[in-house]
């Protein structure tokens, strides 16, 4: 039996630094400094870089990563344990070496990256002495990679790439960015794009304007031309054709660790309603004592539980077959319940503050706002509802009869056959 819910009491010491590390020193800067990415701003290099260093000292840096890159080898399980509290500060993820898009990023460059590639990005990226992009979406429709039409053509030992992406995170921010673009237009549909590097700072890359989600206060989400963009041969990273495969390596640790904070930014929605509910009199009694504010604590509890389960199992099963492809269906019904879990939980803490809650002094409607982004970034929620129905059905077959095979009558025919008994009327007709 291999069941167990109890966290190593070693490990848990870990966790307890941890969450009281982050509640004091890292919470803090959510309220002070710019972009978690804006990594050459001096408050960042004054204010984060020191903690970075404790943080490497704890030996808890980049601990999704394994042994050999520098990291702690975690595994999912603990990595889940140790991001679930990282999730509720802003500054957490990078104060730990964990922030996405690098992350994802560093996980492509190690699987597929040359030697060489790996040692000018992936290195300087793992000690977030710089950050990276990932150029996918394009402005017609991000959720169809397959009507991408970005183009990279090899001239002499130069790719030429020109183009259109959105929402490239980061842009303004990165190093270098890593762009999905048709490399063999005749090949089919999964085979025909590649991942070049592309150094940010190449000529005819035009950042056409940074966007931001609702509540941003950095607009960070970059609009970009790519105009003829010239970049060696050897920046190529992995295959050519080969850009479906390495994108999916890369999004599914990406979806589980988004789902792991997601469990902090919820928890930390709840305590504020917790203590709300313990504090606020109406009526000559507590919120808390109203039966339709205790369903609104109960059900947010009850939520955030389940989804963690789930969290953690999926977390459980990518450690046993360490392969997320196996594991895919459940990676796609975290990233589903994801966005509603943060949306139901954040909207009752509104709720339950009344007009303080709506208002910018609480960070409610930020939450909530999170929730969308949650269900947008790394593809929508019904396309990943598409695949748990899917890969769920492959379990299954049809039945060639008119009926279905569970018809009650069918199914107490078999057994009356089976154990060799008559039917209600056979019976009344015998006593007849
Ligand atoms: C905060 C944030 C950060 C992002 N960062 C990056 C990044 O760094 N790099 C990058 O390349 N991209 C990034 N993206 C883009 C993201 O991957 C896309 O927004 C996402 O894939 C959806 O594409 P779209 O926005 O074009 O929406 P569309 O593809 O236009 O989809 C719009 C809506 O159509 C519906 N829909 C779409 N497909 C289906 C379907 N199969 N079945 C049913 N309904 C469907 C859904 O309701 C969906 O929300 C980011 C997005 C956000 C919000």
């Amino acid at each position: 039996m291999g069941w167990d819910f109890e966290t190593d009491p070693a490990f848990q010491e870990r966790l307890d630094w941890v969450a009281r590390f982050v509640r004091e020193e890292v919470e803090p800067l959510d309220h002070v400094l710019g972009s978690q990415w804006n990594v050459h701003d001096p408050d960042f290099v004054r204010l984060v870089r020191p903690l970075q260093a404790i943080v490497r000292r704890e030996g808890l840096w980049a601990c999704h990563l394994g042994p050999e890159l520098g990291g702690q080898g975690f595994g999912q399980v603990k990595l889940g344990l140790l991001n679930e509290i990282l999730g509720r500060s802003r500054f957490g993820p990078v104060v730990f070496g964990t922030q996405a898009p690098d992350t994802g990023n560093a996980e492509i460059l190690a699987h597929f990256g040359t030697p060489a590639q790996k040692a000018r990005w992936m290195a300087p990226l793992l000690e977030n002495e710089i950050v990276s992009c990932f150029s996918m979406t394009e402005p017609q429709g991000g959720a169809d990679p397959l009507i991408f039409t970005t183009s990279a053509t090899l001239d002499g030992d130069e790719w030429v790439i020109s183009g259109e992406k959105w929402f490239s995170s980061n842009a303004r921010f990165a190093d270098f960015l890593i762009v999905m673009a048709v490399t063999e237009p005749d090949a089919p549909p999964h085979q025909r794009m590649s991942m070049i590097i592309v150094p940010t700072a190449t000529p005819g890359v035009e950042i056409v304007r940074d966007v931001g989600w609702y509540g941003e206060s950095v607009h960070a989400h970059a609009y970009i031309r790519y105009h003829d963009v010239r970049v060696p041969a050897g920046n190529l990273l992995g295959e050519r054709g080969q850009a479906f495969a390495i994108a999916q390596t890369r999004l599914g640790g990406g979806r589980i660790h988004h789902a792991m904070r997601t469990i902090g930014e919820a928890r930390k929605a709840f305590d504020m309603m917790a203590e709300r509910v313990l504090s606020r009199v109406t009526k000559g009694e507590l919120l808390a004592e109203k039966q339709m504010v205790q369903e609104k604590i109960a059900d947010s509890w009850i939520e955030i539980e389940q989804f963690r389960l789930l969290v953690l199992r999926t977390a459980w099963l990518i450690d046993k077959h360490n392969d997320y492809r196996r594991v895919r269906r459940d990676i796609a019904a975290v990233k589903a319940a994801m966005p509603k879990l943060l949306h139901d939980v954040a909207a009752r803490a509104l709720h339950l503050h009344g007009s303080l809650g709506l208002t910018h002094e609480m960070p409610f409607m930020a939450q909530v706002a999170t929730s969308f982004m949650l269900g947008l970034a790394d593809g929508p929620t019904e396309v990943h509802k598409v695949t748990v129905a899917r890969e769920t059905l492959k379990a299954y077959s049809a039945t060639d009869e008119l009926f279905p095979a569970y018809h009650l009558p069918r199914q107490e025919a078999a057994a009356r056959a089976r154990y060799d008994m008559r039917t209600i009327d056979e019976l009344v007709q015998a006593d007849g």
